[in-house]
């Protein structure tokens, strides 16, 4: 075993306060929601309109959703953090799984247009199938609840025939992340407080999660914004003609 200096210990130490108290914060902001709303329908259930009824009803709802998408996530990032989980690495057409993504994904955000744009003879990646879904979905679910209603979002798969590799791209029309905001955003519960990313719901975990499964894959993941919108890109390497059809385990 590694020996550790006492210094080493203390910054251990308060990282894990720190997360404890970051989780706590994150899971009492809608539990004290959720509780004041169900006391109200409790208390002044004859008082309220059908109107106001359905209204706090909805919250409580929304806020359950909020709570279960944090411990989704904490869960994944649990498992990712204790280095136990397998993944099954499969050679993969990348542009199937986009698809189904989209219609994923179009399911909660109706008024976005997602465009998709594919190179052809795209060759496969070799890559965990459920994991490279769940980077696509925290991709296109950020890209659509970072920009407006009725915007674009473009889904690009294309390749670089000089490192044979393929490059996943999703460009939105969004709001855009800061110069100096960029290098944080994939930092464990970072999220960019602004007027316009305060009304939007999140926890901070989703790119913490995605470039973590990007790099376990032996990916890359980069971002490019402006004010007029933003990219993340993911990179692949092609899988090889062995790869195809084979899948292997790896931790
Ligand atoms: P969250 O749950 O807050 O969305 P993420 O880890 O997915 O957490 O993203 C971290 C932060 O990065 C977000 O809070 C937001 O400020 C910023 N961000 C992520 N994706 C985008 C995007 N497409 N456009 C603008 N800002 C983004």
């Amino acid at each position: 075993m590694q020996n550790i200096t006492d210094e080493e210990l203390n910054k251990l130490e308060q990282a894990h306060l720190d997360f404890i108290s970051t989780v706590s914060h994150e899971l009492r902001t809608p539990l004290t929601s959720i509780r004041g709303f169900a006391d109200t329908l409790l208390s002044s259930h004859d008082k309220l309109s059908p109107e106001q009824r359905e209204k706090f009803l909805l919250i409580i709802k929304e806020q359950a959703n909020r709570l279960i998408g944090l411990v989704e996530n904490l869960l994944t990032v649990s498992k990712m953090q204790s280095n136990k989980e397998l993944l099954v690495y499969k050679a993969t057409d990348v542009t199937s799984i986009i698809d189904c993504v989209i219609q994923i994904i179009k399911n909660q955000y109706k008024m976005h247009k997602y465009t998709v744009s594919y190179a052809k003879n795209l060759p496969k990646i070799l890559i965990d199938t459920d994991k490279f879904q769940q980077i696509l979905i925290n991709l296109l679910d950020n890209a659509s609840k970072y920009s407006p209603e009725n915007s674009e979002i473009l889904i690009k798969a294309e390749q670089n025939f000089n490192d044979n590799t393929v490059i996943i791209s999703v460009k939105d029309n969004g709001i855009g992340i800061n110069k100096e905001d960029i290098d944080k955003i994939f930092n464990k519960f970072s999220r960019i407080d602004s007027p316009l990313t305060r009304k939007i719901q999140g926890n901070g975990l989703g790119l913490y999660i995605t470039k973590t499964l990007v790099e376990k894959m032996d990916g890359e993941i980069t971002v490019e914004s402006s004010t007029q919108g933003s990219t993340f890109t993911v990179i692949f390497k092609a899988a090889t003609p062995e790869d195809s059809g084979i899948k292997k385990i790896k931790e």
